[in-house]
């Protein structure tokens, strides 16, 4: 079949959950493309699997940016996920929805419908915290969550206690009433497997008739009809152009990056930037591929004079009792991701809330050059602390 209700572009985080509610009620015929391969092998089940994935073409599409005159002309490594379950299905997995006040900004700058009270409803549907449901959080959604309080490693309780010798403020579930302060985060694990919406969406759905996934799909551009609508894409699939046909509606959830690429591949963005490219212009949108902001992270590495992960997966010896207490019961490091404490917090007087995220991981590792390389744990005890701000102001 060439024709579909729904054409979705990208099985990533967004896509999969669209694919699923959009097939759900059986009326309507979807069609899933998805770039990238399927999401079957174990590397994608493990939380910690994701160093495996960090540098690896096969799942990711290992991005750098522009050299950046501010930081010395370096170009700065941006990994996306590049299969399905997209950067969801190769993420640390820290599940924090954002801070309330991000949202009411969006309302406020004029998007009725997202603030913060309008968009918690659905964070609370999707997720299945083990407290059962509250006034802030859900207890029957499809994503399974760990909270790493009970599993964090021991030297987290060091990191907290520094957190309040410094005098900053805790924050007992970001999620919750509290944003701001110092805490052990929440992860999207269900059960030691991780729940990206590929598992706990898509999966389930896939056996209706009405839903349909092509892999190793690249969409390359969305068709339009004489009346300037879209009405389908041309895809490149083990070499073959092919080319689908919506009835209703194209969507566009192939990320951040993508999605405005593709926008500007089939002619929509700045008719200048366009015609320099050949690209014949459908519509004049100057701000499609402008504005992108992003968290660069800086990472700071400490030796420690306690024991850490290093410690325990460092060795063959460590790895192999990590991974009996994984196969035996799912528990264990393995079972968990390494971003485990953190919190957000105000970087100065004038910052009117948090506008910093930190990480402390109890582990840390070296960064291979060569792509497909693992990270590795350091072959001492270390810590990782890195930060990020969490509104940047830089634009690119
Ligand atoms: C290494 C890493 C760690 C992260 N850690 C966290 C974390 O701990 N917590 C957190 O909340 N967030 C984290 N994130 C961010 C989070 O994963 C993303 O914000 C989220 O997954 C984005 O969802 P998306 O649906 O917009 O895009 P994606 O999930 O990236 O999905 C886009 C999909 O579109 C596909 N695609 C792209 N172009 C095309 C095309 N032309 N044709 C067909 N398919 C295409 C891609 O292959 C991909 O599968 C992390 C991201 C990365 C990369």
């Amino acid at each position: 079949m060439s024709e579909y209700d729904f054409i979705i572009v990208g099985a990533g985080s967004a896509g999969c959950i669209l694919a699923s509610r959009l097939s759900e009620c059986g009326r309507h015929s979807v069609l899933l493309l998805e770039a990238g391969g399927k999401d079957d092998s174990f590397w994608f089940r493990l939380p910690v699997g994701y160093v495996n994935h960090y540098y690896n073409p096969a799942s990711n599409w290992m991005y750098y940016t522009e050299a950046e005159p501010n930081l010395g002309g370096r170009k700065l490594y941006a990994p996306r996920g590049k299969v399905v379950g997209g950067s969801g299905s190769i993420n640390a997995m820290i599940y924090v929805r954002g801070q309330p006040a991000d949202f009411d900004d969006w309302a406020a700058a004029g998007n009725p419908g997202w603030g913060y009270a309008d968009v918690l409803p659905y964070f609370k549907k999707l997720e299945r915290h083990p407290g059962g449901e509250t006034r802030w959080r859900g207890g029957s959604g499809a994503i399974g969550l760990t909270p790493l309080k009970p599993h964090a490693h021991p030297i987290c309780a060091d990191y907290l206690a520094a957190c309040d010798e410094l005098g900053l403020p805790r924050s007992d579930d970001f999620n919750g009433e509290r944003f701001e302060g110092a805490g052990l985060y929440e992860t999207n694990i269900d059960g030691g497997v991780r729940a990206s919406s590929s598992r706990a969406y898509l999966r389930p759905a896939l056996s209706r008739p009405n839903l349909r996934l092509e892999t190793h799909c690249r969409t390359q551009r969305v068709l339009f009809d004489d009346d300037k609508r879209a009405c389908g894409v041309t895809v490149l699939q083990n070499g073959a152009e092919r080319t689908f046909r919506a009835r209703k509606e194209v969507i566009l959830a192939a990320g951040a990056v993508d999605s405005p690429k593709l926008l500007q591949l089939s002619g929509i963005g700045d008719e200048v930037r366009l015609a320099g490219l050949d690209i014949p212009t459908v519509r004049h949108l100057p701000a499609v591929g402008r504005n992108l902001q992003d968290h660069l992270c800086v990472s700071f590495y400490y030796k420690s004079s306690r024991k850490t992960l290093n410690d325990e997966l460092g060795n063959p010896l460590g790895q192999a009792w990590a991974a009996l207490r994984y196969a035996v019961n799912r528990s264990g490091p393995l079972s968990l991701s390494v971003n485990q404490a953190g919190g957000f917090f105000r970087g100065g007087e004038a910052a009117r809330q948090a506008n910093l995220q930190l990480y402390f991981n109890p582990l840390s590792y070296t960064i291979p050059k060569n792509a497909k390389a693992k990270l590795k744990p350091e072959p001492y005890s270390g810590y990782l602390i890195c930060v990020n701000p969490c509104r940047p102001t830089s634009r690119g």
